[in-house]
């Protein structure tokens, strides 16, 4: 029997072709209209519908790359199921270089949402209606917010959901951390209807990091490979082992002042190392910033400046402390990640 046509916002993608649709999502206040710009790979076999989205913070640049490139990987073209790929979900955040929508709301915490409700409301019923109750898996892009940085990770409720677990492990990322649902994330609301979904978190806001992008591509083409959309390839090595955190805190600056970090992203401290000093600018009245645990550095601060209680260092702890150093060790060793 042959496949049926995917239909979004009017526009009908057959079987075996791919388009771009520009799904219109509101005005400005010019009444210039706004589009969501999204290509969907509409595979002549049935398969599973991968949503892949970036930007949904619209300052978060790293996941809008990652997307360009993944549709311009090999075999896209042929692949089964249908990719439903997003480059900026957060329009007005991305034109304004924000993380939140002209009215500081946050579009991550704006689900299910309501089309009679406010713009973050509206644009997640949208985009709920659209894409996210259409996917059977999900992949949403995520970096570190303005001046902070990830080590690349993936985040995601591993207990929930087997497939999950296989999504998370297959991605290859050298951290994945057992996240907690924030209310109101497109996360918690696609697993709520029981659909896998990873968040992937790497590089910095309003960047593109290398080290970030071509992971993040090679990631969800292997989870393209594990679900079935994109046939497996017997002699491409096997992703690195990713070791699952079991907790993670921030260590927060001890002081008001100028911050000397000691440590790089993806270090192994050990609980009481001085990850970083905080002084004022004579150096004379300083504090040291100690880690509260052992573990890696999973995210770090790029603004030498810090005001008391601010979360600089994020540190993660492992049972299997040995097998994430070499882990992070191996990334680093392929990707050129920065250093101290
Ligand atoms: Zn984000």
């Amino acid at each position: 029997m042959a496949r049926e046509a995917f239909t979004i916002a009017g526009a009908q993608i057959e079987p075996g072709t791919r388009r771009q649709i520009n799904v219109p999502v509101a005005k400005l206040y010019t009444h210039t209209p706004l589009h969501i710009p999204v290509e969907i790979v509409h595979g002549r076999q049935a398969g599973p519908t991968l949503l892949v989205c970036g930007a949904i913070h619209g300052d978060e640049l790293n996941g809008v790359e990652i997307v360009r490139r993944l549709l311009r990987s090999r075999g896209i073209a042929r692949l089964r199921g249908t990719l439903i790929a997003v480059p900026v979900v957060n329009i007005f955040g991305f034109l304004q270089q924000s993380r939140y929508l002209p009215d500081r709301r946050d579009l991550n915490r704006s689900f299910p949402g309501s089309a009679n409700g406010s713009l973050g409301s509206r644009i997640a019923a949208l985009l709920r209606e659209e894409m996210v109750d259409r996917a059977t898996h999900i992949i949403d892009l995520h970096t570190g917010a303005i001046h902070r940085t990830n080590l690349p990770q993936i985040r995601a409720q591993l207990q929930e959901n087997d497939e999950t677990r296989a999504m998370a492990e297959a991605f290859g990322a050298p951290v994945i951390l057992n996240a907690e649902l924030r209310e109101g994330s497109l996360r918690a609301y696609a697993q709520s209807r029981g659909a896998p979904v990873l968040t992937y978190e790497a590089g910095e806001a309003l960047r593109f990091d290398e080290w970030a992008i071509a992971p993040g591509v090679r990631g969800i083409r292997r989870v393209m490979r594990l679900i079935g959309m994109l046939p497996s390839d017997g002699r491409r090595r096997a992703p690195p082992a990713a070791e699952i955190a079991n907790g993670s805190s921030w260590a927060r600056a001890p002081i008001d002042g100028i911050l000397r970090p000691r440590v790089a992203l993806g270090a192994r401290v050990a609980a009481g190392e001085v990850l970083g000093v905080v002084a004022d600018p004579f150096g004379d009245d300083e504090a040291e910033l100690l880690a509260n645990a052992d573990g890696i550095v999973i995210g770090m601060s790029n603004l030498p400046l810090a005001n008391e209680g601010e979360a600089l260092f994020h540190v993660a702890r492992f049972d299997e402390i040995d097998d994430i150093e070499s882990a992070v060790e191996d990334f680093q060793s392929r990707y050129d990640t920065p250093s101290a």
